[in-house]
Formats: structure tokens, C-alpha cells, sequence
């Protein structure tokens, strides 16, 4: 692939200057000891090497001496010998409050599909977290319960947050009723566009802590219905795109994912309207999903669970964040070990494992499974039985009670 390692970069066409950039670092120095050098240059303390430089030696920088790789196209082989424990099934069955199972519980042939793929991994109840409501739901239950794996699924009912005004209180409450009925057992997952794009009657954004919402949090916390919502997404789609951001190679790869422009509400503006969300309405239990996108800041998140005691959180599609800090990610899972679920959010069978490694063992230096999320690896986190199981499916099963309680350990 001798190749692919010669592609040129991409053309730089959102990079800023970088500080120190060529005509402000030295005069290019000659060629360096050992003949076969690139060009080197000296910078200042302070400044950074020029694009396409890399500091060799301190304040002395040289570029490669062939055209570098893409980061897409970058993939060194680990050559790390250490020990490596594959977990392609859980140690404890498993609850998947994030679940997106889509069309697969909507025909026995897909529950029977779905379910193959669960039995490996051990994951014994499937949350559908796609706010089911009215008729789609009651259809969805039906083939459920017709099924054999009617203990196998559970589904979170939705609130339609449009029109939001006069008397929209009433009906959203009516309608969570008849869902409750038909037999949702919480709410979720309330998506990020609640926040950032829907918007009232009279066109402007519906804040997420608007006072005419306060309805229908309380019936939530009446009819005891956890209430399961994403708010907004990694702090780093709304900096920059530029190769700084941490995030880069998702947000070149998902225009949706990018909150630059000032359209968007600001990420800290939505972090405030949420947490004062859960903080005005102490009875109802809120989930809030991808750990709150406070897992790089996991002091953060613990300070939100110390203040809101009605708080919990969930572990979907944030493993890259755990598993780059295996100690502190350790030592907050045990310290809020009542708090935490489990969810994978996007189905791909494939996937769970790396949850389960991560959780699991102590491996050192591996693989996540989408390098767009993290270019660096995971480690394992080694917790203890009673954390994993507190985490797999205790926790899910004490906030819901509609969840079947049988058939777990104790
Ligand atoms: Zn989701």
C-alpha cells in the first residue's frame, strides 16, 4: 500500500495560520546532521512549528522527508505485545436503555433476527428509545406481545413538543396517558433537536426549561415514568473546524453535526436550560443520555449527580471518552455506581463488545470501533461485579418498573 502513504494531504482550506507559521518562525537552518534531512527552522518559545513541521528536537522543526499520510489514511500497526481479552458476551445480562432496534421489532421475522444477535451478546432486554406513540406503538406492542420474546422488549413513548403553547399541556399529558396505557414504560429518548431546532408557535426556539413544558415533567414524575433525553452533542462541534478540534474527521464527515454558526444556540446556553430543567423538577427522574457529553469532564458530570439526586445518566456511544481515562472513568462508575445505565444507542451487534472489553478487563491499548470518535485507544476499566451489574441492569431496572423484573441475578 506503498501507495497509500504517498497520498498528499488534503488542501488545508479551514486550517487558520497556525501560530509561528513559515515567515514568522527562523531562517530555514540548512540541512540537519545525518545528511537527508528536510529543512529545518528554529522557532521562537511559544510558537508552534509550521504547518507540515514537526519539532524534532525543542524549538528546532523539520518536515517528513516523504509527503506525510491523511489522517484517514494513517493506520500504524499496533505492535504492543501485551495481553488481550476479547468479551463477546457480557458477564451479566444486560438491559440496553439506548436502544435504536428500528424495523427489527416491527415483524416477528425481525424480533427473531434482533434477538439472535442479543442472545450472544447477553443482552436480555432491547429498550426501543424512538418515542413509539398512539397507534405506531400499540402496532409495535402487538407484535411484541404476540411474539415469544414478549419479556424481551420494552418501549419509551415520545412527546410531541410542536405547537407548544395553549392547551398543548393537556393534550401532551392525554396522549402520555394513552401511551402509559398501552404500555410504555418511560419516555425517551428526547432527541437534541429539543433545544436546538424545535421551535413555538410564533417561531421562536423552544427553550429546553420552558415554564410551559412544566406539565408535562410533572406527570412524568406521576405516572413514574423516567424521562430519557439527549441535549445537544460533544462540546467540540461547536468550536472551530479547524486541526485543533479533537473532533475533526466526524465533523468533515457529518455536516449536521456542526453548531459553528450562531443559528445554533451556544453548547453552555443549552447545558444551562437542561440542568435547570433537572434541577426545577426534583420528582421527575431524568436520564440524561451520553453522560450528559460531560464524559472528558467526568468532575462536571459528578457535580450535576451530587446537586440533583433525581439525575441519572447512561453510557451510549461515549465509550471513547471512558476508555481513554480507565482510573478516573473507574473510580466515577464505582462512586456513582446507583446512577449509571447502560445504552449503545446505534444497533450494530458488532459493537457491544468493545463495551463489555472496556468495562470488563484491564486490557491495555486497544482499538475502539470507530476511529471518526477517537483517534487513540482504550483501556480497560476492570470493574467490579457489583458496579457491572448495578450498571448492566440493576439501575434500569429500579428507575422502571415496566421493565420485567424476573429472571435477573440478584
Ligand atoms: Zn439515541
Amino acid at each position: 500500500m506503498a501507495q497509500t502513504a504517498q497520498t498528499p494531504a488534503p488542501p488545508q482550506t479551514e486550517q487558520p495560520a497556525p501560530p509561528g507559521a513559515a515567515g514568522r518562525a527562523g531562517a530555514p537552518q540548512g540541512r540537519g546532521r545525518g545528511g537527508g534531512r528536510g529543512t529545518q527552522v528554529q522557532i521562537q518559545p511559544g510558537q508552534e512549528c509550521p504547518a507540515g513541521m514537526s519539532e524534532v528536537r525543542p524549538l528546532t522543526c523539520q518536515p517528513p522527508e516523504f509527503p506525510p499520510p491523511s489522517i484517514v489514511d494513517y493506520r500504524p500497526r499496533n505492535t504492543l505485545v501485551t495481553p488481550e481479552h476479547l468479551v463477546p458476551r457480557a458477564k451479566f445480562p444486560v438491559i440496553d436503555y439506548h436502544g435504536h432496534p428500528g424495523q427489527l421489532i416491527n415483524s416477528a421475522e425481525g424480533l427473531a433476527t434482533l434477538m439472535a444477535a442479543l442472545d450472544k451478546l447477553n443482552v436480555k432486554v432491547m429498550m426501543s428509545a424512538n418515542t413509539l406513540s398512539g397507534d405506531a406503538l400499540v402496532r409495535t406492542l402487538a407484535t411484541v406481545n404476540a411474539s415469544p420474546y414478549k419479556d424481551r422488549v420494552r418501549i419509551l413513548t415520545g412527546i410531541n413538543f410542536n405547537g407548544v403553547g395553549p392547551g398543548w399541556a393537556e393534550k401532551a399529558i392525554a396522549q402520555l396517558e394513552t401511551d402509559v396505557k398501552a404500555g410504555a414504560v418511560g419516555v425517551g429518548e428526547i432527541m437534541k433537536g429539543f433545544g436546538i431546532s424545535t421551535r413555538k408557535p410564533d417561531g421562536s426556539r423552544l427553550h429546553i426549561d420552558d415554564p410551559a413544558l412544566d406539565p408535562i415533567w410533572d406527570a412524568c414524575a406521576r405516572l413514574n415514568l423516567p424521562v430519557f433525553i439527549h441535549t445537544a452533542d460533544p462540546a467540540e462541534f461547536w468550536q472551530p473546524l479547524d486541526f485543533k478540534n479533537e473532533r475533526w474527521l466526524e465533523l468533515a464527515l457529518n455536516a449536521d453535526r456542526r453548531y459553528q454558526s450562531e443559528q445554533f444556540p451556544r453548547f453552555e446556553e443549552l447545558m444551562t436550560e437542561r440542568d435547570h430543567l433537572f434541577k426545577s423538577h426534583p420528582k421527575t427522574k431524568f436520564i440524561a443520555a451520553h453522560l450528559g457529553w460531560h464524559a472528558n469532564d467526568l468532575g462536571r458530570l459528578s457535580k450535576m449527580l451530587d446537586a440533583m439526586p433525581n439525575l441519572y445518566s447512561e453510557v451510549g456511544a461515549v465509550l471513547y471518552d471512558l476508555g481513554r481515562q480507565p482510573r478516573a472513568a473507574h473510580d466515577f462508575l464505582v462512586k456513582y455506581q446507583d446512577r449509571i445505565l447502560f445504552g449503545k444507542d446505534a444497533y450494530q451487534p458488532e459493537e457491544y463488545p468493545y463495551y463489555w472489553r472496556v468495562f470488563e478487563t484491564k486490557d491495555e491499548y486497544f482499538d475502539y470501533y470507530r476511529d471518526y470518535h477517537a483517534f487513540w485507544k482504550m483501556y480497560g476499566l476492570d470493574l467490579p461485579d457489583v458496579v457491572l451489574q448495578k450498571l448492566y441492569y440493576k439501575n434500569a431496572l429500579k428507575l422502571t418498573p415496566g421493565i420485567p423484573q424476573a429472571g435477573f441475578p440478584k
